[in-house]
C-alpha cells in the first residue's frame, strides 16, 4: 500500500473514479472483447490513451514499449497485456524520482525550519493546497508557520486565514499591496526565532499583469536565501488536473524561472482526463509530491506511484 493509510487510497479511488471510467473501463473492455493483439488493437488502444489526455507523444512512446513487449515476452492473454500497461505506466511515474522514498512528509531533521514555497497559477487551488499541506503537516506532529505571500488578493488572504485556522497552524500577514518579499522574511525570521519545523510560502498567480510574476516570484526566493542560503528547500508547482496539457506549458513556464522541485496536482476527482497525470511526469521529469482529490480539508494526498496505478486499476 505503500505511504498511504487505508483511508487515503480509499479517497485516492474515489478521486479517480472518473479517470477510471474514461481510462481503465475502456481499456478492460477492449481486452476482453478483442481476439488478438494487432495493429487494429494498438489503434483502439492509442485512441483510448489519448482520449483520457495521456498525450499524443506520451502515447506512442507507450505504444510502442508494449508492442515491444508483446514481441519479446510473447504476450497473447489480454491478462498479461494489462499488467504490462500497468507496469510501463508505474516506471513513467516513478522516472522523476531520484530514490525509492517517495513519502513527501519525510524531511530532514538537519533543515529546520524546511522552507517549501508553493507556486502556480491563480484558480488553480494553491491557497487551498497550502491549508491543506498545514493541516497535513501538523497532524504529523509538526510545527507549522504559514507566510501568506499572495498580497495582491486580498480575498485569497482571507481564505487561507480560514484554511490556518481549520488546520491549527499560525499564519503571518501583511497589509493588501504589500511586498511580497518583505511577507517571506518575515515569516522565515519569524520561524527561525519560534523553532518552527515547516514554513509554507504562498505566492502571488496572477498573470498578464504589468509586473512580472516570475520576477516576483524569483525575488522571494533571494529574499528568503538571504536568512536561510540553502533554502527554499523545496519549489512545489500546484497545477490544475482539469486544463489538461496546457498545464505542461504552464509547468514549463515556472520550472525555467525557479527551478520546481515538485509537483502538486489538484482536481483529480473533477475529471476524466487524469491521464494527463502521466504525460506530466513522462514530459516534465519533475515528481509529483501530492494530488488533490477533493475540496476538504484531508483531500490532499501524497503521491506515490504503485499506489496511484492500483487506485486507478481496482475496481
Ligand atoms: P487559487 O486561486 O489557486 O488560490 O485557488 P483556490 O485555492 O482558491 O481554489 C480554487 C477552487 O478550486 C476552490 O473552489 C477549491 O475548493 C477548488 N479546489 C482546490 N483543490 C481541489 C481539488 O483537489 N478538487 C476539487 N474538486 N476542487 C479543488
Amino acid at each position: 500500500m505503500g505511504i498511504l493509510d487505508k483511508i487515503g487510497f480509499q479517497k485516492i479511488k474515489d478521486g479517480l473514479t472518473k479517470t477510471r471510467n474514461n481510462l481503465i473501463d475502456k481499456i478492460s473492455n477492449l481486452l476482453n472483447t478483442s481476439r488478438t493483439i494487432d495493429e487494429r488493437f494498438f489503434t483502439d488502444l492509442e485512441e483510448i490513451l489519448i482520449g483520457a489526455d495521456v498525450g499524443v507523444w506520451m502515447t506512442s512512446e507507450l505504444i510502442s514499449k508494449l508492442k515491444e513487449r508483446v514481441k519479446i515476452e510473447k504476450l497473447t492473454q489480454p491478462e498479461e497485456l494489462k499488467f504490462a500497461l500497468k507496469d510501463e505506466l508505474e516506471k513513467i511515474l516513478k522516472s522523476p524520482f531520484d530514490s525509492q522514498n517517495f513519502d513527501p512528509f519525510s524531511i530532514p531533521e538537519d533543515r529546520k525550519p524546511f522552507v517549501i514555497m508553493i507556486v502556480g497559477v491563480n484558480g488553480v487551488g494553491k491557497t487551498t493546497t497550502v491549508g491543506k499541506l498545514a493541516y497535513n503537516f501538523k497532524s504529523r506532529g509538526k510545527k507549522v508557520l504559514i507566510g501568506a505571500g499572495d498580497t495582491f488578493r486580498a480575498a485569497a488572504n482571507e481564505q487561507l486565514e480560514i484554511w490556518a485556522k481549520r488546520a491549527g497552524v499560525d499564519i503571518i500577514q501583511q497589509q493588501k499591496g504589500s511586498d511580497p518579499g518583505a511577507v517571506a522574511f518575515d515569516t522565515v525570521k519569524s520561524a527561525l526565532a519560534r523553532d518552527i519545523d515547516i514554513v509554507l510560502i504562498d505566492t502571488a498567480g496572477r498573470l498578464h499583469t504589468k509586473t512580472n510574476l516570475m520576477e516576483e516570484l524569483k525575488k522571494v526566493k533571494r529574499v528568503i536565501q538571504k536568512l536561510i542560503p540553502r533554502a527554499p528547500d523545496e519549489i512545489w508547482l500546484v497545477l490544475d488536473a482539469t486544463i489538461g496539457q496546457n498545464s505542461i506549458q504552464q509547468a514549463r513556464q515556472f520550472h525555467q524561472a525557479l527551478g520546481i522541485t515538485g509537483l502538486i496536482i489538484t482536481k483529480l476527482d473533477g475529471t476524466a482526463k487524469g491521464g494527463v497525470v502521466f504525460a506530466i511526469a513522462n514530459e516534465l521529469k519533475i515528481p509529483v509530491k501530492f494530488i488533490g482529490v477533493g475540496e476538504n480539508i484531508d483531500d490532499l494526498q501524497p503521491f506515490d506511484p504503485e499506489s496511484f496505478i492500483n487506485a486507478l486499476f481496482e475496481k
